[in-house]
């Protein structure tokens, strides 16, 4: 699968040099294609493209750019199964999730951001309360830099372009390089919906091409999805630039266990896999501390090992497959090291801990639990981004809600409980963007977002309309 040219200014162009980026099988490690990398020039012409579509697409009627909307998400559906397949080859994601996340949900946001524009208004007229009136007024951001990781390529694009083009705001979405053959496809898809030029552009790249259009004066807005480290630094150049930014970033999340949960796995395995171990672990939003009441801790150990234990490792490609491997040898080799580091710092291994025997091709590890694990333990704070849960003991509920708060993250989480009430009232207690009780799945409809170190803003339902529109006040006396 080669490509030759860029999807820039809503024309396929010749790139402004030879260089390439090469994407490999991350379940065979194979060459599966390669496209033109970006340059400076590049980012530059599809800026420029973005500008000149601004205007014209800022004043498209809403019902006009809705519709636009719909014809894309129509062809997107279409050619769900062709996401699927490039985006599992590529990242690792199992089919099966892919199915339901990369190949449907881009569909859903287009057609519920559609919605919403349709129907919303964008103005409205207000009675002063000095006897005049206010028409208060939402307005376009402008042209917007779209930077998306490879864990969920299409899915956390759709995150921005859906309600961006909802607002009327251009992109330029940078890609992952592990992640750009998607992309091209999603370009075919946007050209073929007839949007008009230069309203979608795309420039895949690495972190310095991501760096050069976070710092274009060309753009009016960035909103980036990816690790806390980049956010930091992106949240200093827009601020320095006083550009408006939304970040998603890393998380550490806790599922808290608490001690009336009856946890049969026949009846929750699948909410209790999205919601700790998605996407090969590669997932912001996982619970990946399991806090478990000390009184029936063996119990709960024993649980999540059977659990990790039964899951089926394999191709990417292969439905049955729930485990497939890490997107990239360097992200392999990110997860050995923090279980090295979990089985240094005196973490017990009870399940997994190395590669598959029966894989020798493939940034594969095996799903794995660690047991007697302190919340103050490297795995227990960091980040792993892999298949890699840690069991943490806690006395009271008390201490549950203290040790889930005692991360620098807060994104995620979920409470497991027979008391659904009981659970709601932990959860408000957990500092969070987003938490579920007994389930967790982020909704089109909900803002989704973190706290602390895990972001600043939200994405999904009508607040992430309202990142891509500006306020303005017309006083009419
Ligand atoms: P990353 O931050 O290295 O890269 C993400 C994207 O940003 C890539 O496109 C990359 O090229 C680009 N980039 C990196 N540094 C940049 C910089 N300084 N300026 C501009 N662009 C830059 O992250 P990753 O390794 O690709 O993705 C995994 C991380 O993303 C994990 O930490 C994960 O938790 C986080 N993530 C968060 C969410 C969320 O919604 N909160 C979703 C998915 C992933």
């Amino acid at each position: 699968m080669n490509y030759d040219k860029l999807f820039i200014g809503g024309a396929w162009v010749a790139p402004s040099s030879a260089k390439r980026i090469d994407v490999r099988s991350a379940s065979t490690e194979e060459p599966i294609g390669s496209v033109p990398e970006a340059q400076e020039a590049d980012v530059d012409a599809a800026v420029a493209a973005g500008r000149r579509a601004f205007p014209v697409w800022a004043q498209t009627p809403p019902a006009d750019r809705a519709a636009a909307m719909e014809r894309l998400a129509g062809i997107l559906e279409r050619r769900a199964d062709e996401v699927v397949q490039r985006v599992s080859s590529q990242n690792g994601m199992p089919v099966a999730v892919a199915g339901q996340l990369e190949g449907a949900f881009p569909v859903v946001l287009l057609r519920y951001y559609a919605g919403l524009i349709r129907d919303g208004a964008s103005e409205e007229t207000r009675p002063g309360l000095f006897g005049g009136k206010t028409l208060v007024r939402k307005e376009a951001v402008g042209v917007v830099g779209a930077i998306v990781p490879w864990n969920f390529p299409q899915t956390l694009a759709a995150f921005k372009y859906a309600p961006a083009l909802a607002a009327g705001c251009p992109l330029v979405i940078k890609p992952s390089p592990e992640t750009v053959l998607d992309s091209f496809l999603f370009a075919e898809a946007v050209a073929e919906a007839g949007i008009p030029a230069g309203v979608v552009n795309i420039v895949p790249g690495g972190r310095e091409l991501g760096a050069y259009l976070v710092e274009h004066p060309g753009i009016d807005k960035i909103s980036f999805t990816g690790s806390t480290a980049a956010g930091r630094s992106i949240g200093e150049t827009c601020g320095r630039l006083l550009r408006p930014v939304t970040l998603e970033l890393g998380g550490k999340s806790a599922a808290i266990v608490l001690d009336d949960a009856k946890l049969e796995l026949e009846k929750i395995a699948e909410q209790l896999f999205t919601a700790t171990l998605l996407n090969n672990g590669q997932t912001c939003f996982l619970g990946t501390r399991v806090l478990a009441p000390r009184a029936r801790y063996s119990e709960i150990v024993d649980l999540f090992t059977g659990f990790a234990g039964a899951l089926k490792v394999g191709d990417a490609l292969d439905p049955a497959t729930q485990i497939g491997p890490m997107a990239s040898a360097r992200q392999r080799e990110r997860v050995e090291g923090y279980i090295a580091k979990g089985r240094g710092e005196g973490a017990r291994v009870t399940i997994g801990g190395g590669r598959p025997a029966d894989r020798d091709r493939g940034y594969f590890v095996e799903p794995t639990v660690f047991a007697d694990v302190d919340n103050n333990h490297t795995i227990a704070q960091e980040e792993i981004f892999g298949p890699v849960l840690s069991v943490i003991p806690y006395a009271d509920e008390e201490e549950a809600v203290r040790i889930a708060n005692d991360s620098d993250y807060g994104l995620g989480g979920t409470v497991w409980t027979n008391d659904p009430e009981r659970g709601l009232a932990v959860a408000k207690r957990v500092q969070t963007g987003t938490i579920g009780v007994n389930t967790y799945l982020p909704d089109p409809t909900a803002p989704f977002g973190g706290v602390k170190a895990s972001g600043i803003g939200r994405e999904l339902g009508p607040e992430g309309l309202a990142n891509y529109q500006q306020l303005k006040s017309v006083y009419l006396g």
